[in-house]
């Protein structure tokens, strides 16, 4: 399979409200306008300097995604491009991107991280933790910054139930919020292994990445 037909494939099963996010982290420019040339303009990575020279080196209609875990010291290196930020998970990190969104001249939108998953490692804010700093007076305090919604990792496990159990507790959580806040129209949820489970408990926003460039070394 090719990248083009991968990626034609996965779009094609996706509902049309569904944005699909091809995460191109360790993957060559080649593949990426690849998958540009495909019609694919939402990308995604996890380390801030490939992000910074992909962005570099590639086509400026592109929206860069940074999926992974930020270092509030590397945030100054993609706040002047940077679409979206998936994985807020401290207010440290929050008024780090405000500061550089500032510097920048922006406003920068951001999905909270919220933990689903049963593992310790995989970072991200508790349920209670989220409705706190929803209640709280975001625009005042962080006014460069822009929260359009919230974002979660399954556990890696071949246990559908598990996983399924998972996306649906963050689910409700998002429409629960959503109802003070209209702001938050995404749910960043899924990803090659689990994407199509993570559509039907209703994700609006699907990170891709072996699916349709392939494993990676
Ligand atoms: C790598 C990565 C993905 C994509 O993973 P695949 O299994 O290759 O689809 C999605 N989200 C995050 C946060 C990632 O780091």
């Amino acid at each position: 399979m090719s990248i083009t037909n991968n990626l034609l494939q996965i779009k094609s099963s996706l509902p049309s409200t569904a944005t699909l996010v091809a995460v191109s982290k360790t993957k060559p420019n080649k593949a990426i306008i690849e998958a540009y040339e495909a019609g694919q303009r939402v990308f995604g990575e996890n380390k801030v300097q490939e992000l910074a020279q992909k962005f570099e080196d590639l086509p400026k209609d592109i929206e860069w995604h940074m999926i992974g875990h930020l270092q509030s010291n590397k945030v100054k290196y993609i706040a002047p491009f940077v679409s979206l930020i998936h994985g807020v998970d401290s207010l440290k990190l929050l008024k780090e991107i405000n500061k550089q969104a500032i510097k920048s001249g922006r406003v920068i939108d951001f999905l909270l991280q919220i933990h689903i998953a049963e593992e310790e490692t995989k970072f991200g804010f508790s349920f209670d933790e989220a409705t706190e700093i929803m209640n709280s007076d975001l625009k005042t305090i962080y006014p460069n910054v822009n929260i359009v919604g919230l974002m979660g990792m399954a556990t890696n496990t071949d246990d559908e139930t598990q996983v399924k159990k998972e996306f649906s507790t963050l689910y409700t959580l998002f429409i629960e919020l959503k109802t003070n806040n209209q702001n938050l129209q995404t749910l960043s949820m899924g990803m090659s292994g689990d994407y199509k489970l993570a559509i039907e408990e209703g994700s609006t926003m699907v990170r891709v990445g072996s699916a349709i460039f392939g494993i990676r070394n």
